[in-house]
């Protein structure tokens, strides 16, 4: 991977409408196995909340929005974005634009292979049941307090060789929320 490739940045106006997209952001939607309507053609002019899952997720955004409006420059969060055989640790930076755009960065720090994981495969059969998952770190939260990795997540709960999986909700973990307001002190 070369160096342009770790780089995906991305603008939102103020009303928070995606204004353009790094020219290599097709193919990070295809490496990350990301649904058709992320592909850039669907995203740009559209609200950014119409891509973000969770509603804890789009509340840590707004409060990092509203501080960089407010002249703060945000970065790095750390934040994950797996896919079912590798795990991918990437840095996320905000920062204020003439004119009030904000340009939102991630770089992609290093990755790690990992075995299969049913769990995060969009197309593995699901069950009635629900895990919900961290959007920034990728733990799952096995009681209300503990959060951990989805393959120690997926033992605990006696679900590594269920043939179908939980379906997973979007929220956020109590310390990558922790870690987004420090960001702002
Ligand atoms: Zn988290």
């Amino acid at each position: 991977m070369g160096m342009k490739d770790t780089l995906f940045v991305y603008c939102i106006d103020k009303e928070n409408i995606i204004t353009s997209v790094s020219d290599n952001w097709d193919s990070f939607a295809l490496g990350n196995d990301w649904a058709g309507e992320c592909r850039s053609d669907n995203v740009v002019g559209h609200l950014l909340w119409d891509f973000i899952q969770g509603m804890e997720t789009r509340h840590l955004y707004e409060i990092l929005f509203k501080g960089v409006r407010n002249g703060k420059g945000v970065g790095p969060i750390p934040f994950r974005c797996d896919s079912p055989r590798e795990r991918r640790f990437l840095e996320l930076f905000l920062s204020l634009l003439p004119g009030g755009q904000i340009e939102i960065t991630s770089i992609i720090v290093r990755s790690e292979p990992r075995q299969y994981v049913k769990m995060l495969d969009r197309e593995a059969p699901r069950s009635s049941s629900l895990l919900t998952i961290c959007s920034m770190c990728k733990k799952i939260a096995i009681t209300r307090k503990e959060w951990v990795e989805v393959e120690e997540g997926l033992i605990r709960l006696r679900l590594f060789e269920a043939d179908e999986v939980p379906g997973l909700s979007h929220g956020l973990c109590p310390t990558c929320f922790q870690a987004a307001m420090d960001e702002l002190d």
